[in-house]
């Protein structure tokens, strides 16, 4: 066993994961499971699994996500195709890729807008690379990818437009910066500008916190899936620096034979592993009597911006207040609040309601004999119904309607045939925020009231076995 564990900082999650994660969790807060994520919301398989223990579905083709559902995009960046899909399928969209990844889509954008060819440093397969070259392709422009120098010295690009080199952010520091030399001698004479600070902080600065870790162990052990670039690399630079060095998910992944014979073992993670599974490694050499140690290098704390359209979200719902009047409301006051937060973010993003529009909505469970009785008072009707809705029409601060429900509506009398209680408390939620709102029976009613129904089945507010929207 190892005497001595050192635990090198920076390791572990940087802003743009943290982000990443929090927009997941931020979004199955608002909106419940299932979340959508494509891809891989962070190339790190204790996240995904933490995360789909919590209600998030991973996929990999847009065409997986329900349309109306609730999708957010990887920290690794898309493709523009992408959000045009997404667009066209009526996704609710939470992009969440990283800033400084979305620094590199602008900057391939800005060098082809200026005359100039864009030459990328890479791996060509990774999602983070199809994101950025995508861009370009949609302008037309082919962008050529190297990874060492083999492909330098195979490149064959022909052109005298003046280059520009841009990089993947989890790539080797020092691997760029040897590359582009070798670039600059291939297209000697013509102007090679390499765009320096597409490596992240975080790549960089557990790239060099490791070489210096490397150097005082035998062994490095990196926290990290073998699908994340950053870990990959992490493992490479600490092996350049002197030490071995193995990836590994956790303390389930420990082979013996990798300190067998060592005095000491080093401790890092990629930017997408998670600190427990660190520290359950550095518990489990600690029980075996080994020192723990700390080798600490200083890494500015960044917090970047939640996505923005979590933010409008949540300040779209903050105009929509729910109070509840009279008791029956127990088991379903979630889901009636569910129902009516979509319909009405619904409506406010297909711009039926507008962004300054604040509704305060009352709901009432009465007995049938009391609707029966407003029904008479209100509509000068005889006609029975179950469901009733008045639109107040105050203007000043928000408008404020009434919804009343007889119980039976709230409990689910229309099991009998074989439509699950939930679907007619929803439909009647609905229609009646579509009446209070201003439509009547309509066509155009029923269209909104089908459509909102259909994403409420798809985000699987009402259960997914309801069959009956077409
Ligand atoms: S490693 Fe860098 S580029 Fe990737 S998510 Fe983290 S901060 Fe963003």
């Amino acid at each position: 066993m190892p005497e001595k564990v050192i635990r090198v900082f920076p390791r572990g999650f940087c802003a743009g994961v943290t982000r990443s994660i929090k927009a997941v969790e931020e979004a199955l807060r608002l909106f419940g499971p299932p979340i959508y994520v494509k891809h891989a919301i962070v190339h790190n398989k204790t996240v995904i699994a933490d995360l789909e223990r919590k209600g998030a579905v991973f996929v990999e083709d847009l065409k997986e996500v329900p349309e109306g559902a609730t999708v957010v995009f990887s920290a690794h960046g898309s493709p523009p195709e992408h959000f045009r899909e997404a667009k066209k399928r009526g996704l609710r969209l939470i992009d969440a890729t990283c800033p400084l990844v979305t620094k590199v889509h602008f900057e391939i954008v800005k060098a082809i807008k200026e005359g100039k060819q864009p030459l990328y440093i890479g791996h060509k397969d990774h999602v983070e690379a199809q994101g950025v070259l995508g861009e370009a392709e949609r302008l037309g422009v082919s962008v050529p990818v190297v990874k060492d120098e083999k492909d330098v010295e195979l490149l064959d690009l022909k052109t005298k437009k003046p280059i520009v080199i841009l990089a993947q952010t989890t790539f080797k520091a020092e691997k760029i910066k040897e590359l582009a030399k070798l670039l600059q001698k291939k297209f000697v004479g013509q102007r090679v500008e390499l765009i320096e600070d597409d490596i992240c902080y975080a790549t960089s600065n557990r790239q060099r916190a490791i070489t210096e870790l490397a150097k005082k162990v035998e062994v490095v052990l990196v926290v990290g899936s073998k699908e994340s670039s950053n870990s990959n690399r992490l493992v490479e630079v600490a092996k350049e620096a002197g030490a071995e060095a193995f990836l590994l998910d956790g303390v389930e992944d420990l082979r013996a034979e990798w300190w067998r014979g060592k005095k000491t073992v080093g401790l890092s993670a990629g930017a997408s592993a998670p600190e427990y599974k660190v520290q359950e490694l550095a518990d489990f050499f600690q029980k075996k009597g080994a020192s723990l140690e700390e080798l600490t290098f200083e890494e500015r704390e960044l917090v970047f911006k939640e996505p923005l359209e979590l933010v409008k979200i949540r300040q779209a719902l903050s105009r929509l207040k729910i109070e509840f009047n009279g008791g029956g409301f127990d088991i379903k006051k979630d889901f009636v609040e569910n129902i009516l937060r979509e319909t009405f973010l619904t409506l406010l993003e297909k711009k039926v309601l507008t962004k300054e529009d604040c509704w305060r909505l009352s709901v009432a469970a009465v007995t049938k004999a009391t609707i029966r009785k407003l029904n008479k008072k209100w509509r000068q009707t005889d006609k029975e119904t179950d469901v009733l809705s008045f639109y107040y029409g105050r203007e000043d601060d928000c408008k404020e309607g009434e919804i009343v429900l007889a119980p039976e509506v709230i409990a689910g009398n229309a099991k009998e045939d074989g439509v699950p209680f939930d679907y007619e408390l929803a439909k009647n939620l609905i229609h009646s925020f579509l009446h209070i709102i201003g439509y009547e029976h309509s066509r155009e009613m029923f269209v909104w009231q089908d459509k909102i129904l259909k994403r409420i089945l798809n985000n699987n507010l009402i259960g997914k076995e309801n069959e009956k929207i077409s």
